[in-house]
């Protein structure tokens, strides 16, 4: 596994990351001992940051998390969660609402501090709350000791160049905007690493889309980008590849991106993830993927019209 440090932060980040969003059943339904055994083989396979939020279902994605991670020493793995995101129409940034959400977080998780802490899909809140209620938050937190770094995450891109314009944040975490279907995050690599920003990029398999699985049921994609999906799962497919290992290869390998979060509650998946980033990707074959998933409606919306 390589590593490599996040930002302006002395988090030495593994190349492939572990998103436990999955623990709370967003792909279908896991038990406590399925959780530990992903957790574990994460862990003893070298992936040493995992992320996690008290929005993944519900809260059962930190409470397994943190019966998973129980016993094991805190110095071996980096954990960030969230705050500010409860429910899909659910979100408070309030200062009160962030302190009461960072108590509860590291009770469930069964740690004192998390690495990164960060607001949850920051489209969703008046930015002048973010810019002059949470953030502020963010940043006392980090000076009581209570945090060690924190940051912002979203979907549309403009939220973090406006927010990164005003206030110093650690780090971003975007999700499905550097992958086969959109690479629109690279032209934000330079802006972040000018101002010091470290970048976490979540959902190489965009949230499911790139499996042969496909999308779940609550998935943003409209019915034409999951036509062309299916296309290119079919194609990958008939070249005996799998789309899923593509899909992370691509992201995996910008040199640009510290750290790339895969989610899965399959301890097999995690062994073959970190078995596939080290392979060689053959640039032919991503060019073939890309070109049936280009067209307009890659990207959707989230969040607040002006996003
Ligand atoms: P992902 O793109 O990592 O895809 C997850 C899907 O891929 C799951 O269905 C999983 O079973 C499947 N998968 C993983 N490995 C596979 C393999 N080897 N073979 C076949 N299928 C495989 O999407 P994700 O889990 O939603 O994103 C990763 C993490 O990023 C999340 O868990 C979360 O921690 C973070 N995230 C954060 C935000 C946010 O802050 N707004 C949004 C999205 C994701």
């Amino acid at each position: 596994m390589q590593y490599q440090k996040l930002g302006n932060t002395s988090l030495n980040v593994s190349k492939l990351s572990y998103g436990a969003s999955p623990l709370g059943g967003v792909y279908g339904d896991v038990d406590q001992s399925q959780a530990t055994r992903t957790v574990h083989a994460a862990l003893d396979l070298g992936i040493n940051f995992i992320d996690c939020s008290p929005y993944y279902g519900m809260t059962k994605a930190e409470t397994m998390l943190g019966k998973a991670l129980k016993g094991i020493p805190r110095d071996q793995y980096f954990l960030s969660t969230k705050a500010g995101r409860y429910g899909p129409e659910d979100f408070d940034m309030s200062e009160q609402r962030i302190r009461k959400s960072l108590d509860e977080s590291l009770e469930r998780l069964g740690v004192e501090e998390v690495d990164v802490f960060f607001l949850h899909d920051i489209e969703f809140v008046d930015l002048d709350i973010v810019l002059h209620e949470s953030l502020p938050c963010m940043e006392k937190l980090k000076e009581e000791g209570r945090i060690r770094y924190y940051g912002i995450t979203g979907y549309p891109l403009k939220p973090f160049r406006e927010v990164i314009r005003q206030f110093q944040v650690d780090c971003i975490l975007s999700y499905c905007r550097y992958g086969l279907h959109d690479t629109s995050l690279a032209s934000l690599l330079d802006y972040l690493d000018e101002n010091e920003v470290g970048v976490v990029n979540a959902s190489p398999a965009c949230m499911g889309l790139l499996t042969s699985r496909g999308a779940p049921d609550w998935h943003p994609a409209g019915s034409d980008l999951r036509k062309r999906a299916q296309k290119a799962v079919d194609f990958c497919q008939a070249q005996g590849v799998d789309i899923t290992q593509i899909a992370l290869q691509f992201s995996a390998q910008h040199s640009g991106i510290p750290t790339t979060l895969v989610g899965t509650a399959n301890p097999a998946f995690i062994a073959q993830n970190v078995e596939w980033i080290n392979e060689p990707l053959s640039t032919e074959l991503v060019d073939e993927v890309r070109s049936i998933l280009a067209g307009p409606d890659s990207v959707w919306s989230s969040g607040l019209p002006e996003n």
